[in-house]
């Protein structure tokens, strides 16, 4: 077998039918919902949420076919820590589960427009209804093609008692594609760490970063979204993430801020290469 061609995920596919189901249940999410209610009653502004969870396998992975695929193409100084390679990881831990993540993956691939029927036609049962139905699309892996996103837009706009979140890389293709006409059960959070971290206006853009400790997060005025995910989409604009989940992390920066500094040491490359080719020239 050939080996990826930067660490990833490289495993046989065991494919002998496409998963019955593709969302699966997370867990029980208790969360303040952005309207809230009474502001003086506790129970009015919180609720139980049910969480189900769409995913692929992470960056780069080889298909049954033998090609490599990127699923997460803007993906940049995370990759390098990417939770879903630690130890931790259900990757890592249960081969059915990446089997399932890259069936998913096929099945997107390989049958556009049956993967989309599929998953409209699986929010339609009992247990998305009743408006507290939430989906993750993606733990791992990103939006990779302006055809995907269309379809997750589709897919959103025909299951409006389910509330769609995200967080993604793909800023420029949210920027021309989610934004000018967005349904409004889909939510998004833009996530430093990625190639395309300068379109992210740290200001003013819903937007996360991993940060190695709690007190690193709130020294840089995020706030800590442990206590719920759904906090990315429902909490402050300024979404810290302590490291716990990316072991692989050292030293003191967080995400945005270690892309930062690969991009000036990029550019100072370029300059470098830019004078001693003048200078050749020149010669
Ligand atoms: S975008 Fe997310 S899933 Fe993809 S490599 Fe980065 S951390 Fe991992």
């Amino acid at each position: 077998m050939d080996t990826l061609p930067i660490p990833g995920l490289d495993v046989e596919p065991s494919r002998t039918d496409w998963p019955a189901k593709l969302l699966s249940q997370n867990n029980t999410d208790v969360c303040r919902r952005p309207e809230g209610g009474d502001e003086t009653d506790e129970a009015a502004k919180t609720e139980k949420l049910r969480v189900f969870t769409w995913t692929v396998p992470a960056w780069w992975v080889r298909l049954s076919t033998g090609d490599y695929f990127n699923t997460c193409p803007e993906a940049g100084v995370c990759g390098r820590s990417c939770y879903a390679f630690g130890r931790g990881s259900s990757y890592k831990r249960f081969p059915s589960a990446r089997n399932r993540h890259l069936l998913n993956l096929e099945l997107v691939l390989s049958e556009p427009k049956e993967w989309e029927r599929r998953m409209k036609a699986e929010l339609k049962g009992r247990v998305f209804r009743g408006g507290n139905a939430w989906v993750r699309v993606h733990d791992a892996g990103d939006f990779w093609s302006d055809e995907y996103v269309l379809s997750w837009l589709r897919i959103a706009r025909s299951a409006p008692h389910v509330t769609f979140y995200c967080y993604t890389k793909a800023i420029d293709r949210f920027r021309r594609l989610v934004l000018p006409d967005c349904p409004p059960n889909f939510l998004w959070c833009f996530s430093l760490g990625g190639t395309e971290d300068r379109l992210i206006d740290r200001e003013k853009d819903r937007h996360a970063d991993v940060f190695p400790t709690v007190e690193a997060l709130e020294a840089a005025g995020y706030s800590d979204q442990s206590a719920s995910d759904l906090l990315a989409v429902l909490g402050a604009p300024k979404v810290g993430i302590p490291a716990n989940r990316y072991p692989a992390m050292k030293g003191t920066a967080s995400f945005g801020d270690l892309q930062l500094q690969e991009e000036e040491k990029r550019r100072v490359r370029e300059a470098e290469r830019t004078a001693r080719l003048t200078l050749a020239t020149a010669a």
